[in-house]
């Protein structure tokens, strides 16, 4: 695996094929595509009709000829062929759909895969171009990629909130000691707010209007200076369009159930590591990755209900696209130990 004679020309890539964003990193040139892991399909003749981007614009907007589906939604692959074709359409735009030479391709994939899913995968993106497929899991690769040194005897632990799946890992010597994987992420935040709005204002509001209230101003932590929002939907009962106003302090209270959740798996992980490390911790904390990590005061709420000191990574929503690049520049090391 050592580069060869073609090395300069190469254009192997890392993927970040996320629950719900996949980003790619082209070996030397960095992130070089991030669109959202959703695929829309035509419902009779299952064919393709977008990907990424464009598809995402139509969740919740298509009529009945089109469904747009997100195939590795709670981080297990939902549908095979989708995923497939969703890697292909992304590997070949990345290459501007030359491909001289088959890439080698190394993909972050959930740690809680399971190993026909993790092949897969890899057939996946055998068939859709690659030469050499390698994957490793995603908190690995985000605690690479956020500069954690991975591979010193001491504990190095990650926290990545993401859409379908919240990965909590602790590494030594470049090994998962222990990993934790729930289905309780951003997406479960988007439904408490779906839930929320309609419980407390008889308003309907899809999925999309959810996310963007939660990036807007939701919270784990009161904040300094609260915020206020207009939310417009439909009146459940009236039946018509309906505008009304939110505060902050209750999109809080309607995720703090989905966030106890998160921080309760955090907990459930500290308590099963080794004392050695755990010792580490203390001084050494956790760093927070993954879109989910933008919460507002959500590492400061951690930081109290663990103890420990917590960051959120510089650029969170690229930890693990940036870990992938960083393997690919030394795939000798991936084959020692992934
Ligand atoms: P995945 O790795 O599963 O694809 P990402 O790490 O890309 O997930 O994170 C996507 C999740 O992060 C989504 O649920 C999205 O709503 C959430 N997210 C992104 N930006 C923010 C933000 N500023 N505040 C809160 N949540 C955010
Ligand atoms: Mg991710």
């Amino acid at each position: 695996m050592a580069s060869n004679f073609f090395g300069y020309f190469s254009n192997d890539i890392g993927i970040d094929l996320g629950t719900a964003n996949t980003l790619v990193y082209v070996k030397d040139k960095g992130i070089v595509l991030r669109e959202p892991s959703v695929v829309a399909l035509d419902t009779t003749t299952r064919k393709v009709r977008a990907v990424g981007d464009e598809a995402k614009r139509m969740l919740g907007r298509t009529p009945g000829n089109i469904t747009a589906i997100r195939p590795m939604k709670d981080g297990v692959i939902a549908d095979f062929d989708v995923t497939e074709a969703m890697l292909r359409y992304f590997i070949r735009k990345v290459h501007n759909n030359a491909l001289r030479v088959a890439p080698r391709v190394v993909i972050a994939i959930p740690s809680g895969i399971t190993e026909v899913e993790k092949r897969a995968v890899k057939d996946s993106a055998t068939h859709a171009g690659a030469r050499d497929v390698i994957t490793i899991p995603e908190p690995m690769a985000a605690a690479i990629g956020v500069g954690l040194p991975i591979d010193e005897p001491a504990a190095n632990m990650i926290v990545d909130i993401g859409g379908g799946t919240t990965e909590i890992a602790i590494i030594s010597l470049s090994g998962i000691v222990f990993s934790k994987s729930i289905r309780v992420a951003g997406d479960e935040l988007d439904a408490a707010v779906v839930n929320y709005m309609k419980r407390a204002y008889n308003l309907l509001i899809g999925e999309r209007t959810a996310e963007e209230i939660k990036m807007k101003i939701g919270s784990a932590y009161p904040l300094d200076e609260e915020l206020s929002l207009e939310v417009k939907g439909r009146d459940s009962v009236a039946g018509l369009p309906k505008t009304i106003h939110i505060t902050s302090q209750e999109i809080r209270e309607a995720l703090s159930d989905t966030i106890a959740a998160i921080v309760d798996a955090v907990r459930t992980t500290l308590e099963r590591c080794p004392p050695e490390l755990s010792a580490d911790l203390v001084d050494r904390g956790f760093v927070m990755a993954g879109g989910g990590s933008l919460i507002r005061g959500i590492d400061r709420l951690l930081s109290e209900k663990t103890g420990l000191p917590v960051t959120v990574a510089d650029d969170p929503l690229s930890a693990v696209a940036n870990g992938t690049g960083a393997v690919l520049n030394d795939l000798n090391w991936v084959m020692q130990n992934v």
